[in-house]
């Protein structure tokens, strides 16, 4: 977006939220996305008759700013062509003259109503909602921060659902490879557990899975060990090998043989884990700091 029309929209009011800009206009609430070159693209919630919409898109066609739009059910998206002489202040005054003509209402993204609209916003993210949509949002929002969580539970389900995961390091493990997707089962199915155990999603929470995906991944690699002695020693039976675990890992030449493979598998467990768990910790700390607002122009 061009400094004049940052200006511009500063001059109407709007509120800039990480990449886009929102703001009212004669009743008329808009967001405006800044795709960072001369493409800007303006987003209405509206609704409109389909003779209403025949009249608008008809106005559309002929303003020479308007690149392209589109109209998903009652979202109006247009993508505003910035040019180094006019600011967009002409072009909205036009559209909202023409909005006006054919009688658009915006409306509230939930229940559909015309009436007392507001944005709520929260860190970057906006939705259009009427004063009973909205009032109940925050409502939500409050109540699910103040839930309790059970975390045993959580870390039981993760547990269990890491286990599942790691099947499928064992199995890759035992034909002789090592595959990062196989980490990425083992995380995948440790949040999955916590999330169908309705583990709360915060920081400990995801520290929980770290741990179950941790545990888990040991489990594996000891029973692709297993799987490897078993395959040499045919008489060795799952017990009998934890039995002589304890013999094994005090062996200084077994476990110089043994560290590149696990060193190997960790790498591997690392690639294959650690954007999710990096992505969950973000969202995470983002939803603890949830906070939802009311913004009024
Ligand atoms: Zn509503």
């Amino acid at each position: 977006m061009t400094e004049k029309n940052s200006t511009c929209l500063e001059e109407l009011n709007f509120k800039e939220l990480g990449i886009n800009w929102i703001g009212k206009i004669d009743g008329y609430s808009f967001s405006i996305e800044d795709k960072q070159d001369s493409e800007n693209e303006l987003i209405i919630y509206i609704d409109l008759t389909a003779n209403a919409k025949s009249k608008l898109f008809e106005f559309l066609d002929e303003c020479s700013e308007a690149s392209e739009y589109g109209l998903d059910k009652d979202t109006l998206s247009i993508i505003y062509l910035e040019d180094s002489e006019n600011d967009m202040s002409d072009f909205l005054k036009r559209l909202i003259a023409k909005l006006k003509e054919i009688d658009a209402k915006c409306v509230c993204k939930y229940c559909k109503q015309t009436d007392n609209l507001s944005f709520y916003v929260n860190n970057t993210t906006y939705a259009l909602l009427c004063e009973k949509c909205g009032a109940e949002l925050i409502e939500k929002f409050e109540a699910d921060k103040k839930k309790k969580n059970n975390y045993a539970r959580g870390l039981f389900a993760s547990l269990l659902g890491a286990l599942i995961g790691s099947t499928a390091w064992i199995i890759i493990g035992s034909l002789g490879y090592i595959a990062s997707i196989a980490g990425f089962a083992i995380s995948y199915c440790a949040f999955k557990g916590y999330e169908i155990a309705k583990g709360k999603f915060n920081r400990t929470g995801i520290v929980l899975n770290v741990v179950a995906i941790i545990i888990a991944f040991l489990f594996a690699q000891y029973a692709v060990l297993f799987i490897e002695f078993s395959k040499e020693f045919n008489t060795v039976n799952p017990l009998g090998f934890i039995l002589i675990t304890p013999i094994l890992f005090s062996d200084a030449d077994f476990m110089k043989a043994l560290l590149p493979d696990i060193g190997l598998g960790l790498l591997f467990a690392f690639l294959g884990t650690y954007r999710m768990i990096i992505n969950n910790f973000k969202s995470a700390k983002n939803a603890e700091n949830l906070n939802i607002e009311k913004l009024d122009f």
